[in-house]
């Protein structure tokens, strides 16, 4: 993917709004793939944080009903505490080794799209 350097004046739903959602969206599939693993009962490393720094690599261990509830609403993901971009998602619940939080506005439009 070509990184454009700099910050393209007149964007309204910018770039990096778009790369942070993307990459939550990426982060999202993987762990659904771990939760079908460990239905077939093989061992998996938990969960992949799935904020918008691509370069994060924290695991989460949530449990099946913690995991249920951060799938329930498409543009709800769940990271580790602190791993917020707070001017395009909200925390909406904080348990003590992750945090679940949504997307908002157009970047909550574009995750919705990639669930
Ligand atoms: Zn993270």
């Amino acid at each position: 993917m070509d990184e454009p350097q700099g910050s393209e004046p007149g964007e309204s739903f910018g770039d990096r709004e778009k790369r942070i959602a993307y990459n939550e969206a990426w982060f999202r599939a993987l762990n659904e793939r771990k939760a079908e693993w460990m239905r077939n009962g093989l061992p998996t490393a938990g969960f992949r944080c799935e904020c918008g720094n691509t370069s994060c690599s924290v695991r989460l261990g949530l449990s099946k009903k913690e995991w249920t509830e951060a799938r329930s609403e498409p543009n709800r993901f769940a990271v580790a505490p602190g791993h917020v971009v707070y001017d395009v998602e909200v925390v909406v619940k904080e348990y003590s080794d992750f945090w679940l939080i949504e997307k908002r506005g157009e970047a909550e439009e574009f995750v919705k799209e990639l669930a």
